[in-house]
């Protein structure tokens, strides 16, 4: 299995779901763990939960001023980061007609500026000019930047920018002396709190009648029929972060059970 032996990680958004799992599955694999998020008391509790290779702090990853404490924060903690997951974000499900401006803005501020200010912090951070060491950069796109469901207008805007910040980013890291390598993942439907705020959502737009018809649906369109774990997401994490995948940069990746593909 993958080996994640003396990496130190940042993931962002780590307090629950995808990102909490990520920080269970990395330390297992022998990395520490740097969880960040907005949620204090849930972020706390999941640092403690993984024991003493995990720390918390909290932050905001849509506040510039933070991010270079979060750096620093890390490297006093167990050393320089070699891995930056930008995991976190939200969620609104909404017609575009029926969106308001300012939960627009809001998806913008934390899904596409919290991933801006990451890769711009991370690649400074690993880069040989300030004196890093290298490294790998992940972030969460979604299934939502593949496809184009009734719904996911404004949501699937903010993972197709982050699918072009990581592309870019990619490209503009082989300038900057240091192997960092900037990719994405394209989660589909994976059980956690965001997933089922986003049912609930779907179902009160009347874009499914029930919550069975919703998941005849779901299930009906993937191959692997079934929906997918934090777990599954992890792995391919896991993967793309490792050197493993030493060669790899600027792809984005799905972890879908294949709903994407028709
Ligand atoms: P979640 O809601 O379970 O967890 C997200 C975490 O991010 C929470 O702990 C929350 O407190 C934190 N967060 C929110 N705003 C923040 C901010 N401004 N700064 C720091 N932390 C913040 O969601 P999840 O399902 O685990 O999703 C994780 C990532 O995966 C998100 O980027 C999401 O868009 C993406 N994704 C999820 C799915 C899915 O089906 N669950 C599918 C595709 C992509």
């Amino acid at each position: 299995s993958i080996n994640l032996d003396g990496k130190i990680a940042i993931i962002t958004g780590a307090a629950n779901g995808i990102g909490a799992e990520m920080a269970r599955d990395f330390e297992r694999r022998g990395a520490r763990v740097f969880l960040t998020d907005v949620a204090a008391e849930a972020g706390e509790a999941t640092a403690a939960e993984i024991g003493a290779n995990a720390a918390f702090m909290r932050h905001d990853v849509s506040d510039e001023a933070g991010w270079p404490a979060v750096f620093d924060q890390c490297e006093a903690t167990f050393g320089k980061a070699d891995i930056l997951i930008n995991n976190a974000g939200i969620e609104v499900t909404s017609f575009i007609t029926e969106c308001e401006l300012d939960d627009f803005r809001k998806l913008m501020d934390v899904n596409v500026a919290g991933v801006f200010l990451g890769i711009k912090h991370g690649l400074k951070w690993m880069s040989v000019a300030n004196g890093g060491k290298g490294g790998a950069i992940l972030n969460l796109s979604s299934m939502s930047h593949v496809i184009s469901s009734p719904g996911f207008g404004p949501y699937g805007a903010t993972k197709s920018a982050v699918d072009k910040l990581t592309k870019v980013a990619a490209v503009e890291a082989g300038a900057l002396g240091a192997e960092v390598r900037v990719n994405c993942l394209y989660p589909g439907i994976i059980a956690t709190g965001m997933q089922d705020k986003l049912g609930q959502d779907l179902l009160e737009m009347g874009v499914f009648p029930d919550a069975q018809a919703l998941q005849e649906y779901v299930i009906g369109r993937t191959p692997l029929k079934r929906t997918g774990t934090p777990a599954d997401v992890a792995k391919a994490a896991a993967y793309l972060c490792s050197d493993e995948a030493a060669f790899i940069t600027g792809v984005g990746l799905s972890v879908d059970g294949g709903m994407a593909l028709g």
